[in-house]
C-alpha cells in the first residue's frame, strides 16, 4: 500500500498514512522548515540533532543545504513530494491558461 498524504490544517500540517495503516501527523513549517513527524524514526534519530539548533544539525549533517533529507522520515519526504506535485501541477494549469503567441502547444 503506497504512503497516503492528505493536507490536515493550513498549508502546513498533513495527515501520512504509513504503509501498514498507520497515521501519522507531520507539519513542515517546524525546524526551519526541515518539518516535524509524530513518528519513532524522526523522534528518536533525527530530532534530538534538530533540538540542539539549526547550525549543529547543518554539521552534523556535513551541509549547508537546508532543509537537509538526512532530518526526514519517509512520511516527511512523502509530504514534500506531495506537496511539490500539487505546485507543479497548479503551475502547469496557470501557464496553460497563458495565451501563447510563440507556438501552439
Ligand atoms: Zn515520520
Amino acid at each position: 500500500m503506497p504512503i497516503l498524504v492528505e493536507n490536515f490544517e493550513g498549508l502546513t500540517r498533513y495527515h501520512v498514512t504509513g504503509s501498514k495503516g498507520d497515521i501519522y501527523l507531520t507539519d513542515i513549517s517546524c525546524y526551519w522548515g526541515s518539518g516535524k513527524c509524530n513518528c519513532q524514526d524522526f523522534e528518536i534519530r533525527r530530532e534530538p540533532i534538530l533540538k540542539l539548533g539549526k547550525a549543529e544539525a547543518m554539521k552534523q549533517a556535513g551541509s549547508e543545504i537546508w532543509p537537509n533529507p538526512k532530518y526526514h522520515c519517509k512520511h516527511l519526504e512523502a509530504t514534500f513530494r506531495k506537496i511539490g506535485h500539487e505546485l507543479a501541477i497548479q503551475l502547469a494549469v496557470s501557464e496553460s491558461r497563458k495565451p501563447k503567441s510563440h507556438d501552439e502547444m
